[in-house]
């Protein structure tokens, strides 16, 4: 049975003191067993973020790293340095991380298999922006994605990969895919894994929504058959409204 996962990215957000009071409203509330809940503070509060949560059911991620073990990268962080202080998951392909720092699909194929030989976890995001559903394309963005971030992949590589689908004009904007339209990607999705791989593959693998959800809006979009949780930005910021959307599995 796939896992069903929330995980929040805090993104830039969040101070060493607001981390760790956010992490303690976290911890003062019960996380459901059969869902696995994961939260990315940025890199300067990891550490702190691992020690908090060390004797609770809740995995702290890296919202990025880079693709090489170590060496003259002034400024970035190493997937040796991540498991060095208990982080073994990473967020990668960001729809951010794609678009202001100009991450290309070549590079993510790198940083996944950097992550892979670090046995770490990816959370590997991608999905189309507006102007491609627009024109009627986003199958194809969303393949070609898949395709040259994760198909050098061994199948059994897969069993360390999340995926998360985020429809760029659904992150930050208030706008949310339909349930029905996150349920029509995310089955094309194991259609293609299906495809390349195998079908037990692609029924085991996690696919994850993005794109605002919200507590008023998850238990629709998590009750499609296809969708086993979500990736969430500014609604996990407050731990009331995360929890509302960690507790809305059926
Ligand atoms: C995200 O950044 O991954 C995201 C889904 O953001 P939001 O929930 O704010 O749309």
């Amino acid at each position: 049975m796939r896992r069903q996962i929330v995980a929040g990215n805090w993104k830039m957000n969040c101070d060493l003191s607001e981390t760790e009071a956010l992490i303690n409203d976290l911890k003062a509330q019960t996380i459901p067993e059969t869902t696995s809940v994961m939260i990315a503070p940025t890199y300067t509060n990891l550490q702190s973020a691992v020690k908090m949560l060390a004797d609770q059911p809740i995995t702290v991620a890296a919202q990025n790293m880079h693709q090489a073990s170590n060496g003259a990268y002034t400024g970035e962080i190493s997937a040796g340095m991540l498991k060095s202080i208990g982080v073994d998951h990473v967020i990668l392909g960001h729809s951010e991380r794609r678009a202001y720092f100009k991450e290309t699909d070549a590079l993510l194929a790198e940083k996944v298999s950097t992550a892979l030989e670090n046995k770490m976890t990816v959370i590997f995001c991608f999905g189309e922006e507006l102007v491609d559903r627009t024109h009627g394309r986003e199958f194809d963005v969303v393949k070609d994605q898949l395709k040259k971030g994760l198909f050098h992949l061994s199948e059994s590589d897969w069993g360390s990969i999340i995926l998360a689908y985020e429809p760029v004009w659904a992150i930050g904007t208030g706008e949310t895919a339909t349930p029905d339209q996150a349920q029509e990607m995310h089955a094309f999705i194991r259609k293609t894994l299906s495809e390349k791989y195998s079908d037990a593959m692609a029924q085991s693998v996690s696919i994850l929504y993005g794109g605002s959800v919200k507590p008023g809006n998850a238990a629709e979009i998590f009750g499609k058959e296809d969708v086993d949780g979500g990736l969430i930005g500014g609604a996990s910021l407050d731990a009331e409204s995360f929890m509302g959307i960690v507790n809305a599995f059926a």
